[in-house]
């Protein structure tokens, strides 16, 4: 295919994916302008619900602005071939086939996309969640978190796209076999490793204390035969107020980790309610099915990629001068954000699925009434939209609606 048509595909699908995604948040926050659900009435605290509204609403402006300065900004980039720009001025400062360009040059837009979003994450964390009494992160730790982030990036990126360089020029079209071999090794790695090597890099995880919780939880998780060893807690309120748990990692490494702003809000027994889901999580298989599905997509990805990755009309069609592997694989990536989509609600859908099988096993190796006051309490806290549109659901959630949530939970009473 020639470069113009390569080009005028993007510039359709960054437009289309903005139209769309506009539709859908429109449609969420109409469908959030409700009065609270009839189900909830006299559970739900009405005055959380009112707030609710509010903060999706704020959020809905901010995004929409967001949404139209970086339409703009992808439009300009891509339609004027600044892409193609940056790869010549790099070019003229590096010797000629060196394999840093490319490292370079993912490095320099990381960094320029970071330096433009920068006022929308801080005004996002520092305006928004403070006004609605999320924010517990100060300024320095920003710094701090945004430091290591950088690191990590810098290590964990240049790892992954120095072996694809490698593969490429050493094997051109046929990288992809051994690329896909390399990765899954890494993704199993990072699955197993995450809690213990990437996780305290951010956040102090520690046992569960001894008490009354701790006590709870032994006879529950004794009963199901989870090893207690492998429950932590996290200072998730260093950053937020806002509450959750999961579930990570494989074998002996597996864990269950409670974010102690959960611990502090939610009695024992919905506690060890919370703790059941995550279990059934693990009893489910979840994590294994999902290393599974995400190796098989990853091969076929990379099998296309491999088709597309050689081809100097991408380069051309991203104003590159000659053929270029990192205009490439962002051209790629631009041209493969549908199936991307798609991949997204496939996952999302599978996701969901996960969510009503560990409460199904909660309720059934616990109870099923401490998990719903549980979830109530984590919506009511979280300022969680109780009605979102169905489209919305569809394409964005990866956990059920609460209501539906409750509705399959009652049915264990
Ligand atoms: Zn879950």
């Amino acid at each position: 295919m020639d470069a113009n048509l390569y080009l005028w595909i993007i510039l359709g699908l960054i437009g289309l994916s903005f139209i769309w995604n506009e539709i859908l948040d429109y449609l969420n926050l109409k469908a959030h302008q409700q009065p609270l659900p009839e189900e909830l009435k006299g559970k739900f605290d009405e005055a959380k619900y009112a707030k609710s509204y509010d903060y999706h609403h704020t959020n809905y402006r901010f995004g929409l602005i967001q949404g139209i300065l970086g339409l703009l900004v992808s439009l300009a980039v891509i339609g004027l071939g600044w892409l193609g720009d940056i790869d010549s001025w790099l070019r003229g400062m590096l010797p000629e086939g060196s394999f840093w360009l490319p490292l370079a040059f993912f490095g320099l837009l990381y960094i320029v996309s970071d330096v433009l979003t920068l006022p929308f994450q801080l005004y996002k964390i520092f305006v928004i969640e403070e006004r609605f009494g999320f924010n517990k992160m100060t300024p320095a730790l920003f710094v701090k978190d945004k430091i290591k982030g950088y690191l990590l990036a810098a290590i964990m990126g240049g790892l992954v796209l120095g072996i694809l360089l490698w593969l490429v020029d050493w094997l051109g079209e046929s990288f992809w076999i051994w690329f896909w071999g390399f990765i899954t090794i890494f993704s199993l790695f990072m699955t197993v490793f995450y809690s213990s090597v990437i996780l305290p890099i951010f956040n102090k995880l520690t046992p569960l204390e001894e008490g009354e919780l701790r006590s709870a939880i032994t006879s529950y998780a004794r009963g199901v035969d989870f090893p207690l060893d492998n429950i932590f807690v996290i200072d998730g309120s260093k950053r937020s107020t806002k509450a959750n748990a999961f579930f990570t990692g494989l074998g002996k490494r597996k864990r269950i980790v409670l974010y102690d702003t959960l611990i502090e809000k939610q009695s024992t027994e919905e506690l060890v309610a919370v703790l059941a889901h995550e279990v059934g999580h693990y009893k489910k298989k979840h994590i294994v099915q999902s290393l599974v599905i995400g190796t098989i997509q990853m091969g076929a990805i990379l099998f296309i990629l491999s088709r597309f990755v050689m081809s100097p009309a991408l380069s051309t069609a991203l104003g590159g001068e000659s053929y270029a592997i990192h205009l490439n694989l962002i051209a790629f990536g631009l041209l493969f954000s549908p199936i991307s989509m798609l991949i997204g609600i496939f996952l999302n859908r599978f996701s969901r699925k996960n969510e009503f099988e560990a409460d199904h096993f909660a309720a059934s190796t616990y109870r099923a009434a401490p998990l719903s006051e549980a979830l109530i309490k984590l919506s009511e806290e979280n300022l969680s939209n109780l009605t979102p549109h169905p489209l919305y659901v569809f394409m964005h959630y990866s956990h059920p609606p609460l209501i539906q949530r409750l509705r399959a939970l009652s049915a264990h009473e």
